[in-house]
């Protein structure tokens, strides 16, 4: 495929600047786009990962056609995804509790980019009227078929969903992904009540991890559009009429068979060897907390 007709540039999300500077290039030239915008999609090195010099956003630019990159996410078929349900089963009744921290009692809660719904059935076991937004029409399907959560297919704007309705809105390993956070972020605080909760989490660009990894940290996918620091973020977030309560440390939970795989990525042997290991003592199934460089934000529409 011709790269240079599916690519466009794109001014800073955040300001509007078109004034960046090269941060990392594209070390693979030829992909197909459907196997890289899914779920657990894990390419990397396809694209130019820029900084904007007026406000330090970090973006992919060029970057794949907006409209590519959608169609890619509605076909999406994930059954690796939801195959990791245990482990993502845990993530997201932490997830629960952080939300509760905030909103003890249990309104509305719409799940942007739910994927299959595990968040959301967490959340209805706990007493919450649950809704979801999914692009993949599969994804939606066996969501709303295996728990009933109430997820409408396709994109948050597409929804049109009623103004101040939600007490409580989610992005879990979202917004990164979306060709708009700003726009994204302007819908949320329309659908949010006064003083409504907003929760995501995304990769932190600004982390130790990631300045240590430079141009190999694990969350330059090429799924991923945007790469946000706790201060681009807050921006981002301030832009939008929202007030940040809080950033912390977001710990994911794995099977220890899968956190091993993932280790092959940067060494096969070390991989091969721990696999052999676990496999020896039975324990490949263990769930696995581990911190890998993402944040949460907490924050209040004003
Ligand atoms: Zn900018």
């Amino acid at each position: 495929m011709k790269n240079t007709t599916i690519l466009e540039y794109v001014p800073c999300n955040l300001c509007g600047s078109t004034d960046y500077k090269i941060m990392y290039q594209p070390t693979k030239k030829d992909y197909d786009p459907s196997e890289i915008f899914s779920a657990s999609g894990g390419v990397m090195g396809t694209q130019q990962i820029v900084k904007c010099n007026h406000c330090g956003l970090v973006y992919v630019n060029p970057r794949v056609k907006n409209e590519i990159v959608v169609n890619a996410y509605s076909d999406a078929v994930d059954e690796l995804y939801v195959s990791q349900a245990e482990g993502r089963q845990k993530t997201f009744n932490n997830g629960l509790k952080l939300v509760e921290k905030y909103v003890p009692q249990r309104g509305t809660i719409l799940d942007v980019g739910c994927a299959a719904g595990f968040f959301l059935n967490v959340a209805k076991k706990a007493g919450w009227q649950t809704y979801g937004i999914e692009p993949s029409k599969w994804m939606s399907d066996w969501g709303n078929k295996k728990f009933n959560v109430n997820i409408k297919n396709g994109t948050l704007k597409d929804a049109k969903l009623q103004d101040e309705f939600f007490d409580v809105v989610t992005m879990w390993d979202v917004l990164e992904h979306t060709s708009d956070p700003m726009g994204e972020l302007a819908e949320v605080n329309r659908i949010l009540k006064k003083d409504g909760i907003l929760i995501i989490n995304f990769p932190n660009v600004g982390s130790k991890l990631a300045r240590v990894a430079g141009g190999k940290w694990w969350f330059f996918l090429s799924v991923h559009l945007y790469h946000f620091s706790p201060r681009s973020m807050s921006m981002m977030l301030a832009k939008n009429d929202f007030e940040v309560i809080k950033f912390s440390r977001h710990y994911q939970t794995l099977s220890l068979e899968h956190l091993v795989k993932m280790v092959g990525l940067y060494s096969k042997g070390v991989s091969k060897l721990g696999l052999k290991v676990i496999n020896g003592l039975s324990i490949e199934d263990w769930l696995i907390p581990y911190y890998a460089s993402q944040a949460n934000v907490i924050a209040k529409k004003k």
